[in-house]
């Protein structure tokens, strides 16, 4: 089959909610939108198993404020409030549009009920909703490289039409990137396309990372599967003998896992949820039924009996960090190159602390809509400019700079999920264990840039791989620079806050990787005159 070649005016890629609400937001604008997923556009992604809640709060003043003040201590100093305002009213503006392809609930007052959904049927009315506005939608269409114009801006994407078998070109006016987070091949529901592909590309365009280092976060499910998080709130914990295990509550997340994985290290742990609330064993299966079914397949009855349970890392996903986003219109360092969703830093949010639990998905609709908005408005100013020369920004995995041979890429991710995933290493993070991991994972990426040669549907498992990689060196690099202890960063040689560290920390390269803090020019002309 021939190559697939298009020209539009906003290219989306990615299949999750974040670029569900792109598509829809550029197509409201009257432009022409093509989005490409990796998966199938309703399933694939991390929202997609889930029962996603949005951070929800009434247009009352005094209501929004005490929203966000609440989860102002666990920021750390990292988020910015206007960022929480923007994100909380665009929620509430936005999420009630889908009503026409949603059955939304009732709360217990009569009222529609529409901050909590259900993971599939959301994007399935997300899908149907953005098709409806004229959205071309196309599955299996992985991403594997950005392309740019010769001043540096975005020209569109290529990539592997995996069930055709043909390569893609799309020529674009501008770009979005909602490729989500990446957990590291962890087995983390949902989450097997989350290889940080969205990173590298931007990377390799000239886009900027930030807070790359919130990435040592779990999620507790049954040992032989990964599940979602709701059931377990209320659950408590035993060793193998039987004895009760002293966990704190989930809330504190690193210190409830820290004292989950110290406890795993030493033998299997084992979950009780008898005392989850009543209310809740009825209503489960509707609200998250990929939670139930690993149970009823093995026999286990959920509420009854203990049954044993690991820790499934979640990487940038329920982590923070992503490519910066540079201004309102969550643009990244690259003109003409959006971020929105798991793809793009949370900080600005949620700062130091996880945005799972309500925060990510109202993020990712809102930095999907505005990023959308925003790349239409880019397209209908500046044109396609499809007549120009687009250039290749692909490296790793495609364009290999020696003789290409071949290179154990199921070793690279086995070591990628060692240093990423590992509880000791990840949990507790030293400089000495970061160095080691540093000097492994560069090691491991220059071979594949100098060698790993992939062609047609091997492509897509290069640059999976490529991706990886980078994301593990981004997140480690910027492990070591942060010398202190902040949110879900733990550094187990340096455990307290260090007041010089409360900046976002920026990260970026590709083969010599660099990091500094985000200090704004305010700030350090201040410090320039107090010193
Ligand atoms: C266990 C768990 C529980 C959670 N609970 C909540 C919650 O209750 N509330 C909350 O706010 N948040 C929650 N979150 C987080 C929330 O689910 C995510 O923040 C949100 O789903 C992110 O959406 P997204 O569209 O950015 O990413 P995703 O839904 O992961 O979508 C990414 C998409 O990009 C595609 N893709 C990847 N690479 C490429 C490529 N190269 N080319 C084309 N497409 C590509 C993937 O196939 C996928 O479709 C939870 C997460 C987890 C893991």
């Amino acid at each position: 089959m021939s190559a697939l070649d298009l020209e539009t005016d906003v290219l989306i890629i990615g299949g999750g909610m974040a670029a569900a609400w792109a598509a829809i937001a550029a197509a409201q604008a009257g432009v022409e939108v093509v989005l490409v997923d990796k998966g199938f556009v309703g399933s694939s992604g991390v929202t997609a198993t889930a029962g996603p809640g949005h951070w929800w709060a009434p247009p009352d003043p005094k209501l929004r404020a005490a929203a966000i003040d609440k989860r102002e201590p666990s920021t750390f100093g990292l988020a910015e409030r206007v960022w929480a305002e923007r994100v909380i009213d665009t929620t509430w503006r936005t999420l009630p549009q889908l009503a026409a392809y949603y059955p939304f609930s009732k709360d217990g007052n009569g009222e529609t009920y529409y901050s909590g959904v259900r993971g599939p049927e959301y994007l399935r009315a997300l899908r149907r909703y953005a098709v409806d506005l004229g959205v071309q939608v196309l599955d299996h269409h992985p991403a594997l490289e950005v392309l740019t114009h010769r001043d540096g801006s975005v020209a569109g994407a290529a990539g592997y039409a995996r069930l055709e078998r043909r390569p893609w070109t799309i020529r674009s006016a501008a770009t979005v990137l909602a490729t989500g987070g990446c957990a590291f091949r962890s087995g983390l529901i949902g989450s097997h396309t989350n290889t940080g592909d969205g990173y590298l590309m931007g990377a390799e365009a000239g886009a900027e990372l930030s807070g790359m280092e919130f990435s040592a976060i779990y999620t507790l499910s049954p040992a032989w599967c990964s599940t979602r998080t709701l059931p377990y709130s209320a659950a408590r914990f035993f060793d193998a003998a039987g004895a009760e295990l002293d966990i704190p509550p989930m809330r504190s997340d690193r210190t409830h896992f820290q004292a989950l994985a110290k406890a795993m290290l030493e033998g299997p742990v084992f979950a009780d949820l008898s005392e989850a609330p009543e209310a809740l064993k009825p209503i489960l299966r509707r609200i998250q039924p990929a939670t139930i079914a690993p149970f009823e397949r093995r026999g286990v009855r959920l509420f009854e009996e203990r049954f044993e349970v690991k820790l499934f890392g979640e990487g940038t996903i329920r982590g923070t960090g992503g490519l910066r986003i540079v201004d309102d219109d969550c643009q990244t360092t690259v003109r003409g190159l959006f971020a929105a969703g798991d793809a793009a830093t949370r900080e600005l949010v949620v700062g130091a602390s996880s945005g799972g639990g309500s925060p990510n998905s109202a993020w990712a609709l809102t930095s999907g809509q505005l990023g959308g908005a925003a790349a239409a408005r880019l397209a209908r100013t500046q044109g396609r400019r499809a007549g120009e020369r687009a250039h290749s920004r692909g490296q790793t995995g495609l364009r290999p700079t020696s003789a290409a041979r071949p290179v154990d890429e199921r070793a690279a991710i086995e070591a990628v999920k060692d240093e990423m995933l590992s509880y000791d290493k990840a949990l507790w993070r030293r400089r000495t264990s970061l160095e080691r991991a540093e000097a492994r994972l560069d090691g491991i990426w220059t071979e594949l840039g100098q060698h790993r040669r992939a062609e047609g549907l091997d492509q897509v498992a290069a640059r999976e791989t490529a991706a990886l990689v980078a994301t593990a060196r981004w997140s480690t690099r910027a492990a070591l620079a942060r010398n202190e202890t902040r949110g879900l960063h733990y550094r187990a040689d340096a455990p307290d806050l260090s007041p010089d560290s409360a900046h976002r920390l920026l990260v970026g390269g590709l083969d010599t990787l660099w990091t500094r803090f985000d200090i704004p020019a305010a700030k350090v002309l201040e410090a320039e005159v107090a010193a």
